[in-house]
């Protein structure tokens, strides 16, 4: 059966001499690995679209195993991603979390355009670490195990001085705090932008400016509940933690 959907590359592995296994979130199926024959070779007709990121309207045949590539027409290579090795690695543990977080065969049209919007906005040269948090509390919440950052977890209270539990799974109140010794203080800007990162709509991310001592406590607290709440541990972020320091 031929299947046919506009789709990103998020995973690409070598396959034997010529041929490479690639991993792609479609708009239509969800994500979906297949056999792309002769891919590694550059002058193949499948080369361009196989590549790691790229946004093309895929030409997929379908049998009961691994699929294979037919073809594929290139919407968006996304040039300004693959030309920065910062970008690169921000894009790659975006993928790989995505492909850490969500099954074959579930399709999400609302997830694809996430993915598109997410990966088009770094190419643009959005705030990359503000991007890469909306990515991550994406994936918390489809995963079903998102923190709990309008309110006090345990009582409830809406004002004051929040801080982060990760024991707790979200925002402890001044009275509350007690119950979690490890629960990290937030300035009131951090705790607005954890609120506002978690009910944003990406298409109406505007122009962010962010100061680099409330993204390092975002990256901190995120990273810390990613760890302990889903379990996943991604190559792209060890390789993206090592750059963030040399930045
Ligand atoms: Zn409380």
């Amino acid at each position: 059966m031929l299947i046919k959907s506009e789709a990103i590359v998020i995973r690409t592995s070598d396959y034997g001499e010529s041929n490479k296994v690639v991993t792609v979130y479609t708009k239509d199926f969800g994500k979906m690995g297949m056999m792309a024959r002769g891919a590694k070779k550059t002058k193949s007709r499948l080369s361009s679209v196989s590549q790691l990121f790229t946004h093309a309207h895929f030409l997929i045949q379908k049998g009961s195993g691994l699929g294979s590539l037919s073809q594929g027409e290139t919407i968006n290579t996304f040039r300004g991603i693959k030309q920065d090795i910062f970008k690169t690695a921000y894009a790659a543990y975006m993928v790989e979390l995505l492909d850490k977080t969500t099954e074959d065969n579930e399709a999400s049209p609302a997830l694809f355009e996430f993915l598109k919007l997410s990966l088009t906005y770094l190419d643009e040269g959005v705030d990359q670490d503000i991007l890469k948090a909306i990515f991550e509390m994406k994936m918390l919440r489809l995963s079903g195990v998102s923190p709990q950052v309008d309110r006090c977890v345990l009582c409830g209270r809406r004002e004051g001085i929040f801080s982060f539990s990760i024991g707790e799974g979200g925002f402890l109140c001044n009275q509350c705090r007690h119950s979690d010794p490890n629960a990290l203080v937030l300035t009131p800007q951090t705790a607005k932008l954890l609120n506002l990162i978690y009910h944003i709509d990406l298409s109406r991310l505007g122009n962010v400016s962010v100061k680099e001592e409330t993204k390092r406590t975002l990256n901190k607290v995120l990273t810390t509940y990613i760890d302990e709440y889903t379990g996943v541990r991604l190559k792209s972020k060890r390789f993206l933690d090592q750059l963030q320091k040399f930045e």
